[in-house]
């Protein structure tokens, strides 16, 4: 039996980079719709 360690990518969301929102252009920021604000992957 090996022990092998996965090597986790850090569970951010890649839209927001783990923000849970981001920076509009104009101004202001807007709750990231791909993690919901959580700023996590969401799982599937
Ligand atoms: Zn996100």
């Amino acid at each position: 039996m090996t022990t092998n360690t996965l090597i986790r990518t850090e569970e951010k969301c890649l839209y927001c980079g783990g923000q849970g929102y981001y920076q509009l252009l104009l101004g202001g920021s807007e709750t990231c719709g791909c993690c919901e604000g959580t700023g996590k992957k969401p799982k599937k």
